[in-house]
């Protein structure tokens, strides 16, 4: 399997490369360079085969020979371990559940197998791998349950202190092993430019071997499309269209349904969902794309303002010239974008109407779907819940107006005890940091 940097195609690179390195040198996006379809029988009888089957069949269509049949499959079975079921609302919306992971979010899915071909592309290294993260919350909670006790590889978390929630500070803090959290004081941003300066060390990376897990790494999008198959093979057959609704912020998620739809999915279309950051169902409207500032939101995870993956989107719908790559796009994707009161009517009459408990990221998907449903009534749709209700807590039970169930592995999370080193938001702080603990 080759890839290409979306800023120039003739820049390639091996899998491991496009792993390892997580971002082309011209700051583009790694993209497969070729697209295969997957066997038409296979899709057929797509029912016939376990999660595991699907995943190991996409790999196996889109890698080639890269990875021995042998190696890819203990990858998968380490990293796919909880399911994706889909729970039926009613004859026309179902809800595909991405949480049942240790984050209670989709990016579990991500995580662990990044962390998985990571430690496969490190074999036979002596020298221990260093990843180092910052994070506002979420994405270091799925990344260090990810890479936890992943042999080879130890990970770094810096976190804002006081600016993520009690239980994501546990996920960081709690783990042990080859995970360490540094709380740092100082904010989300002085956490990233700490991390950015010790990759351009050199005095560092020469004594350490360091590495990111970067949200756009080639390795957290291809899993996403795993559960697009899944999802497809639960729904009962009625020959209606197929709509997935999915509740965005980068668009990865969104961008691996296109992924799945590209090697043979029948999906008849996307929609994408999001709150007031609404910059691509602006720019599906009338093909204008601005990115601007993010804005707060209850569906904080998709608070983004310059969509990092819209340059894949482009990328697999490129078009001769720019009207052309907007109709591509508009023929496969609808987009719909909700405020913030919308979204908590939506979760008060699902939870009434369904006895379903949405979470904010979920119930801006509900509504985007049913905008979308009034228009086409003859479809039948499936909503990508993103993140476990219980994970929002606190608005979610000031909204519903009751208390919520909450998972097992995240109400043992809070008597776990806090592991955590504090630093000062200097950049030589964390270099002394790294260069004593190595
Ligand atoms: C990250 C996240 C999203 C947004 O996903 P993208 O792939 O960035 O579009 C949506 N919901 C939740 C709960 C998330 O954590």
């Amino acid at each position: 399997m080759l890839l290409y940097s979306t800023k120039n195609k003739n820049n390639q690179a091996s899998l491991q490369e496009a792993v390892m390195k997580g971002l082309p040198d011209d700051n583009g996006l790694y993209m497969p360079e070729h697209i295969p379809q997957l066997d038409p029988e296979f899709i057929q009888n797509l029912a016939n085969y376990s999660f595991l089957d699907i995943a190991h069949e996409v790999c196996t269509t889109l890698f080639g020979d890269t990875i021995p049949e042998a190696d890819l499959r203990i990858i998968l079975e380490n990293s796919m371990d909880f399911p994706a079921p889909v729970v039926k609302l009613d004859d026309q919306k179902y809800v595909l559940e991405l949480f049942h992971g240790p984050s209670l979010a989709f990016k579990d899915f991500g995580a662990r197998f990044m962390a998985q071909l990571m430690s496969y592309f490190n074999r036979g290294e002596t020298k221990e791998l260093t990843i180092l993260v910052a994070t506002s919350g979420d994405t270091g909670g799925a990344v260090a349950a990810g890479f936890y006790k992943t042999p080879g590889i130890r990970v770094i978390i810096l976190y804002p202190s006081g600016k993520v929630s009690m239980l994501q500070e546990k996920q960081l803090t709690t783990l042990g092993h080859n995970i360490s959290a540094l709380e740092i004081n100082g904010t989300f941003d002085d956490c990233q430019a700490m991390v950015k300066q010790a990759f351009l060390d050199s005095e560092l990376t020469q004594k350490i071997r360091l590495s990111s897990a970067n949200s756009i790494n080639i390795a957290r999008l291809i899993p996403q499309s795993f559960y697009y198959f899944e999802a497809y093979k639960q729904l009962p057959q009625s020959g209606d269209p197929i709509v997935f609704c999915v509740p965005s912020g980068n668009f990865g998620n969104l961008t691996a349904g296109l992924l799945a739809a590209k090697m043979g999915l029948p999906v008849h279309r996307f929609i994408a969902a999001t709150n007031a950051n609404d910059v691509v169902p602006v720019y599906i409207s009338d093909g204008t794309y601005q990115p601007r500032p993010s804005l707060r939101t209850l569906s904080n995870a998709m608070d983004v303002g310059n969509p990092s993956n819209f340059a894949r989107m482009l990328d697999l719908y490129l078009g001769t010239d720019e009207r052309s790559t907007w109709n591509n796009i508009k023929n496969m994707v609808s987009g719909y974008a909700f405020d913030d009161a919308e979204t908590a009517k939506v979760m008060q009459l699902v939870d009434q109407k369904y006895q379903y408990t949405l979470d904010p990221h979920g119930a801006v998907g509900y509504l985007a779907l049913d905008a979308y449903q009034q228009e086409h009534p003859n479809t039948r749709g499936i909503i990508l819940e993103t993140a476990h209700p219980a994970k929002f807590i606190d608005d979610v039970e000031e909204i519903l107006g009751h208390k919520i169930e909450i998972p097992e592995r995240l109400a043992e999370l809070a008597d776990r005890e806090k592991k955590a080193d504090y630093l000062e938001a200097e950049y030589g702080k964390l270099k002394a940091w790294l260069l004593e603990h190595s």
